[in-house]
């Protein structure tokens, strides 16, 4: 169902919970403001691309592939920019597309894949955060919720779609009164949006919406509406919208040093881990935007003022026919609140919140990580769920602010942005839902250090690739379901993860029917999903594919293991792999997933990290057989010392 007015509450209820979301838009969604006038002179990159008709993408889909990422390469050194942003997780993409759809000419830089870092392993929530009210802090609520109604209408309905969460109450009178003003507040600060009210339930009308909850474990309860996304799927979609907006973007390029001159940073010495190259990008201003690494990169350029701590959260994955219910949960623990997030025909529950100072690329989840979600989520569950029924575990780190100086961190408390060295301009902290926040207070400042007059943010308008055009082809999906010969629900699947690009998919089906077939092992995907993954969204492994494109990953009890020969037969002829290249890829998603299981059995953080570090990085270019760092030359030919190497000196 879509609308454009506010939404009925009972079809709403109805529609949304078995798992078919509800997608609401607005005509502003349709608006061409998205495109925007031709960039400076600097900018050596592509252009913002053609209008198409009727409804079809606004923005041509920019595809990303092994062609254009050499070619890119090659760009990269050519000319400088006025701004490179180092980071590709939701922070540095959203960033480099308010820099981009600024007129400004940008360089977005990301070591391993889009979001492989913590923005593709949060809780994938896009809320206002009901508990921060207990902290009093409205502003930050009415600040994140208002996203919330900016994403749902407008930037990328097609990925983010509204879901029903219920609160469990043990006490009747304090309780119901308490958690009752407090969801009442939550819809105030939320202004006019789409999504429904609060709802009060008493214990029959809670065991109806969620027959899976132990009745004498609540006295009744109360509903609130939130958000999800894909958020892996989502920052991949700001990267591409970013390209279309005349941005250059590339991962498995890793930020080793900075370039300066005098004292002034002016630009990056980079790696690209697939090749070796070395590339020196010279730019006006260097955003670091990289959330748990941000100590690290900062400390290329000296001390800098915003100091960032790792905390880890693990989620369980289980399928959705293990617990009975219509609607998410949140349960409150002693240190914060546990949620049992619908999630297409999964269930995502999590999360936990400890300190983390090990490896910060792989953060492994141990087995008492997953006790303590079993324990907790169990004790308000008529059926428990047991170890078998977990599909899939993954671990994020948070990017939590520590000890920044009050008088140079700005805006909202939640986020810091903060310029230490000249040209070098750091953004931290924050959330996912509030990513455009921060991207824009930071190209504010970026803007400052320019020598030329830089627009206002347009990111409000500016909706996602996929998004113009998604409500037409919404409506239309019957007739799609009927040219393509595809099932309505698969056409439904495709239009919520790539929007209006859904004909990008649908073309290559035509031109090749077994395309339109199940992937082997995780049949929910189609096989021209994997192809789309490597010629229009920049995979360039199969983890790529399996752990971000898709969900295989989390989303299978092998893990993704069967799918993986499959996957990379696809890809191979796309990503240019020999059969040698094909058995390393599925040799290296094996061991990963051979590591993980081994970590998740292991008693402490200790021992599971060194689980996990039992698999090698599938990008370790840079890396002897050892896995130490080599050192290289740049293109400078001065010597760059890896980070790694210089962290392990310090
Ligand atoms: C368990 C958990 C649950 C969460 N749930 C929610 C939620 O439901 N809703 C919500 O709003 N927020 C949530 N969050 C918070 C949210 O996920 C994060 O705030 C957000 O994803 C951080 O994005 P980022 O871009 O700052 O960091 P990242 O996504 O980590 O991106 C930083 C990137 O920088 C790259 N990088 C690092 N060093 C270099 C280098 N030298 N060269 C090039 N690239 C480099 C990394 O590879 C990485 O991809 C959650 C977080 C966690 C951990």
């Amino acid at each position: 169902m879509i609308g454009t007015q506010a939404p009925d509450h009972t079809r709403l209820e109805r529609e949304t919970c078995p798992g078919i979301p509800v997608i609401f838009l607005n005509d502003s969604t349709h608006s061409a403001s998205a495109i925007h006038g031709p960039h400076n002179e600097t900018s050596v990159l592509h252009r913002p691309a053609k209008l198409t008709i009727e409804g079809r993408n606004i923005l041509d889909p920019v595809h990303l592939n092994p062609e254009q990422r050499m070619a890119d390469l090659d760009r990269s050194t050519a000319a400088p920019f006025d701004v490179v942003v180092i980071g590709g997780g939701v922070v540095g993409a959203g960033t480099a597309l308010d820099a981009a759809s600024r007129g400004l000419s940008v360089a977005l830089i990301e070591q391993r894949d889009w979001a492989s870092g913590t923005s593709s392993r949060s809780s994938k929530l896009i809320h206002g955060g009901l508990r921060y009210l207990e902290q009093l802090d409205f502003r930050l609520v009415r600040e994140a919720l208002s996203e919330q109604t900016l994403l749902l209408d407008r930037l990328c309905p097609h990925l983010v779609r509204p879901v029903p969460f219920l609160i469990p109450l043990r006490h009747s009178v304090w309780e119901r009164i308490y958690i009752g003003a407090g969801t009442a507040l939550y819809d105030l600060l939320a202004g006019r949006r789409a999504l429904p009210r609060h709802r009060h339930l008493s214990r029959r009308g809670m065991l109806k919406r969620f027959p899976g909850l132990r009745a004498d474990r609540m006295v009744g309860g109360i509903q609130y509406w939130d958000a999800q996304v894909d958020d892996a799927r989502h920052t991949l979609a700001l990267v591409r919208t970013a390209r279309a907006h005349g941005a250059l973007t590339l991962s498995s390029v890793r930020v080793e040093d900075f370039l300066k001159s005098g004292s002034r940073v002016s630009g990056v010495s980079a790696r690209c881990l697939e090749t070796g190259r070395m590339l020196s990008i010279r730019a006006s201003q260097v955003v670091n935007a990289t959330g748990v690494w941000t100590d690290s990169v900062q400390s290329l350029a000296g001390r800098g003022r915003i100091h960032v701590r790792a905390s880890k959260g693990i989620h369980l994955v289980v399928p959705r026919d293990r617990i009975h219910g219509d609607a998410g949960l949140i349960l409150r623990t002693e240190k914060s609140v546990l949620f049992v997030i619908p999630w297409e025909s999964h269930w995502i529950i999590g999360t936990t919140d400890t300190d983390w100072n090990l490896d910060l690329a792989h953060p492994a989840a141990s087995q008492s990580d997953i006790d303590y979600l079993l324990e907790r989520v169990n004790s308000v569950l008529a059926s428990p769920l047991r170890h078998e029924d977990i599909e899939g575990v993954y671990a994020g780190l948070r990017p939590l602010l520590s000890g920044e100086d009050d008088a140079t961190s700005q805006l909202s408390r939640e986020h810091a942005v903060s310029q230490s060295v000249s040209g070098l301009i750091t953004v931290a902290g924050g959330k996912y839902t509030t990513y455009r926040i921060m991207a824009k207070d930071v190209v504010d400042i970026v803007a400052h250090g320019l020598e030329q007059r830089v627009p206002e943010s347009c990111t409000h308008e500016t909706p996602l690739l996929g998004a113009p055009g998604f409500r037409a082809h919404w409506n239309r999906r019957e007739e799609l379901a009927e040219r393509s010969g595809l099932h309505i629900v698969v056409i439904e699947h495709l239009l919520q993860r790539y929007g209006s690009c859904t004909q990008d998919l649908l073309d290559l089906i035509e031109d090749s029917p077994s395309l339109g077939e199940p992937i082997e092992g995780a049949p929910t995907y189609l096989a021209a999903e994997i192809h789309y993954a490597a010629s229009h969204e920049g995979a360039l492994h199969l983890d790529d594919i399996l752990t971000r494109r898709t969900r295989i990953s989390i989303e299978t009890f092998d893990r993704g293991l069967t799918a993986a020969r499959s996957t990379a037969l696809l890809v191979a002829p796309i990503l240019g792999w020999d059969q040698a290249a094909i058995e390393r890829e599925i040799g290296h998603y094996d061991a990963r997933v051979r590591a993980e299981r081994e970590s998740q059995e292991q008693p402490n953080d200790r021992t599971a990290d060194a689980a996990r570090m039992g698999a090698m990085d599938v990008r370790r270019l840079g890396l002897d057989g050892d896995g130490n760092n080599r050192s290289a030359k740049s293109s400078h030919g001065s010597e760059v010392v890896s980070l790694d190497e210089r962290r392990k000196a310090e």
